[in-house]
């Protein structure tokens, strides 16, 4: 690991500051991410240092801010409020969001291992970076997301793990988080401090399509920080489920996974909310599938039509062609759960 500056903040503003005053310094070891990182649970942050892919700095703890409103969780009848510091267990683990949030805690329940979710952020969940091989394996020359304008060594390298939608003829990676589904579904706030004060984004907003740039992944300016998700009351939250299918049952990312919420009167769509992972290179939310399935009964015909409609566009490469079966399958078996569930 190279060296860098490490400072511990008290709270956003000092944090923002330091981040702010990082500088480049080292111009024969430039990282094409920001020279200056926060540091919150380390999980992603530290793993991406260690390996050379990530070389920042500066380094800003930011687990004092554990004591502030980003530490806390928040249920009332405006919505939930998760603070950008709460651990991934806490949330998991909260009967509220159990009981009224279920897609929620299911897709914290079912990432990593009980103990990266006792030490890793939600803030910290959503940036976590692409599992693509040749990104995180810096003997790899061909990574345009790590090196700009280097080629893509996936493309026609082994790419069982990479997206099949989203994707750009620079970047294949799939965006490997699960919280992040189920964000972009319930249509959640982002709230961002930075040097100008707090501005509220929708979430849907904070993650790029690959294009041209796969490097930069987010809409964040410098020095900002994620200080919280508001996700508002909805009448589908209840009725609502994470399916996550892997290549083992625990401790492993998703080949394919579907957030699901379904808003039913007697047994047709009233309305629905859809969001796909593991197949695709930013959060997905699948609008042509819910455009399928609104008004329709949930029937094989409805559910076939909307597994369709959800990978219509998909971009298959040699090794990944069985995620457009099983994402769709995925998509089906979910929205079929969610119908099944009592409320
Ligand atoms: P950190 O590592 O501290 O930070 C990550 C990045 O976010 C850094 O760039 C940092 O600068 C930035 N950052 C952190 N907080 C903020 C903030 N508030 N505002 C702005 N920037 C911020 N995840 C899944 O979803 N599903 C899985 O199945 C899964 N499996 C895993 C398996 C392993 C072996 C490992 C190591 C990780 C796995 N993860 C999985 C990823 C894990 O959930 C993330 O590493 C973790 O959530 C990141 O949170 P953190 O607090 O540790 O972030
Ligand atoms: Fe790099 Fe993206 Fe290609 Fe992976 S898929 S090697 S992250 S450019």
């Amino acid at each position: 690991m190279r060296p860098f500056a490490f400072s511990r903040a008290d709270g956003a503003p000092s944090a923002i500051q330091a981040q702010l005053a990082a500088k480049e310094t080292s111009p024969n070891t430039p990282s094409v991410f920001a020279p200056g990182q926060y540091l919150a649970g380390g999980t992603t942050l530290i793993d991406l240092m260690k390996l050379d892919v990530m070389r920042p700095e500066a380094v800003t703890d930011i687990n004092a801010l554990e004591n502030s409103p980003s530490g806390k969780i928040d249920v009332s009848a405006g919505g939930l409020r998760l603070g950008a510091l709460v651990r991934m267990a806490a949330a998991a683990d909260h009967d509220d969001i159990k009981k009224n949030y279920p897609m929620i805690a299911q897709s914290l329940q079912l990432a990593a291992s009980a103990q990266i979710r006792n030490m890793a952020s939600l803030g910290g969940n959503v940036l976590q970076r692409t599992r693509c091989t040749y990104f995180r394996d810096t003997s790899y020359a061909n990574c345009n997301k790590r090196k700009p304008g280097s080629g893509c060594a996936a493309m026609d390298g082994i790419n069982r793990q990479h997206a099949v939608l989203g994707v750009s003829d620079k970047c294949i990676a799939s965006y490997p988080g699960d919280f992040a589904q189920a964000l972009i579904a319930l249509d959640a706030e982002l709230e961002i401090a930075g040097p100008n004060g707090t501005r509220r984004i929708p979430f849907a907003q904070l993650h790029k399509a690959p294009g041209d740039t796969p490097h930069i992944e987010t809409t964040l300016n410098r020095g900002e920080l994620i200080t919280a998700f508001n996700i508002p009351p909805t009448p589908f939250a209840k009725r609502s489920l994470y399916l996550k299918v892997r290549d083992r049952a625990s401790y492993e990312f998703a080949l394919a996974s579907a957030a699901v919420a379904l808003d039913l009167d007697n047994g047709t769509v009233r309305d629905v909310r859809i969001a796909l992972g593991g197949v695709a290179a930013q959060p997905w939310r699948a609008r042509e599938a819910e455009d399928a399935l609104r008004g329709k009964k949930l029937d094989d015909q409805a559910l076939n039509g909307a597994a369709l409609a959800a990978f219509m566009h998909a971009r298959p490469r040699e090794h990944n062609k069985f995620k457009v079966e099983l994402g769709k399958r995925t998509l089906v078996r979910a929205l079929r759960q969610a119908a099944a569930m009592e409320v």
